[in-house]
């Protein structure tokens, strides 16, 4: 047989992994026959507190509107961000999720004859990306779950077009300082092009910031979204931003009307929304400490973390993932990152850390 649909498709297509995401909570409630409202999900390092309220009224408001198309380049958010982060509104990008723009710049920058850099436990989308586009991803170890920029810099080549650094990383939580990458984007030839994916950003008390590279002709583009600290996951939002010449480009990739006009009404909204982003900050930051605790309680080794999660080491992680999910929380098995003994926990609030903890340690004890 040679036309069967897998013998038709490109191998490019096929050779992609599966990704798979935190199990969302009507599945588990499916499988485990529980009530969805009893369910806690700490798998996908969403906003335990909800979605910004500024995002969702705006949002609301936006339905009435729903039978015109958005506006295609999300202008007015542009033109917010570009306030809001002293850029200008074309070095912006908006994309449907920011993993909309790592596929753009795969598409754009990688085939056959090119090479991407990653850390070998980076952020998955990453190489998914680049093996879509038939790219060779060069995957650079990382000592104490932690990129190392120098190892980095070395394992570049004449192939290579990108190099994707996420900071703090998903799933390890470690981060990069600013002059570390500073001293690493210095370093790189004209024909590489750094992708800094700042996800987790907001949740730093010290963000790198690499605008002033940006603007001194640097190839850096810096990747936000807006489904972490401003919990609107589900609307599928965020941005890249770039030297002009690179988001025009990006701009001219994408689809048209790739991102809905609901997302771009929640992300305005989103953008006013200081004292809940200061809120779900500090709701985080005492989550952090609440779980280090209650893990080393249990005699569980954990990873520092600078993000929303903690990679948390567990022996038969398939048996824990299963037992916590009887008992209605969704944590996050790691598998495809050659973590298998570890399991990602989202920071929850006080009552919801609380209860993963306690049914941690009936688990260990059953
Ligand atoms: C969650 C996450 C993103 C954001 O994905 P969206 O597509 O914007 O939802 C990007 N990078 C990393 C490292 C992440 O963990």
């Amino acid at each position: 047989m040679l036309n069967t649909y897998s013998e038709l498709a490109k191998h490019t297509a096929l050779a992609r992994p599966v990704y798979e995401p935190g199990k969302p909570i009507e599945i588990v409630a499916r499988e485990y026959d529980l009530d969805p409202d009893m369910i806690l999900k700490m798998a996908s390092n969403e906003n335990p507190l909800g979605a910004t309220p500024l995002g969702m009224k705006a949002a609301l408001a936006m339905l009435d509107s729903v039978n015109l198309y958005p506006e295609n380049s999300s202008l007015f958010l542009r033109e917010a961000l570009a306030l809001k982060r002293g850029v200008s509104p074309d070095e912006l990008v908006i994309g449907h999720g920011s993993s909309e723009i790592i596929n753009l710049l795969a598409e754009t920058y990688v085939d056959s004859e090119t090479e991407v850099i990653v850390g070998e436990y980076a952020f998955f989308a990453y190489k998914l990306a680049t093996i879509a586009n038939g790219g060779r991803c060069i995957e650079v170890a990382m000592p104490n779950f932690q990129h190392n920029l120098k190892a980095i810099a070395e394992a570049v080549t004449s192939a290579t077009r990108l190099i994707f650094l996420p900071s703090p990383n998903n799933p390890t939580g470690t981060a990069n300082s600013e002059s570390e990458v500073v001293e690493l984007v210095e370093s790189l030839p004209e024909h590489v092009i750094l992708c800094f994916d700042e996800a987790y950003s907001e949740y730093l008390d010290d963000p790198p910031d690499l605008r002033a590279l940006i603007k001194a002709g640097r190839k850096v583009i810096c990747l936000r979204t807006f489904s972490k600290i401003y919990g609107l996951a589900g609307m599928r939002i965020g941005y890249g931003y770039c030297h002009r010449d690179l988001a025009e480009i990006l701009n001219r990739v994408r689809f048209a009307f790739n991102v809905n006009s609901i997302a771009q009404a929640a992300a305005l909204g989103a953008l006013k929304d200081n004292s809940f982003v200061e809120h779900s900050r500090t709701i985080n930051r005492a989550g952090i400490v609440q779980l280090e605790k209650g893990l080393d309680f249990l005699g569980l080794e954990w990873v520092p973390s600078k993000a929303n999660f903690l990679l948390v080491r567990v022996e038969n992680s398939k048996r824990v993932v299963d037992f916590l999910q009887m008992k209605g929380i969704i944590v996050r098995p790691l598998n495809g990152y050659s973590l298998s003994d570890y399991l990602r926990i989202t920071v929850g609030t006080k009552g919801q850390n609380n209860r993963l903890l306690e049914t941690l340690e009936e688990c260990i004890d059953g």
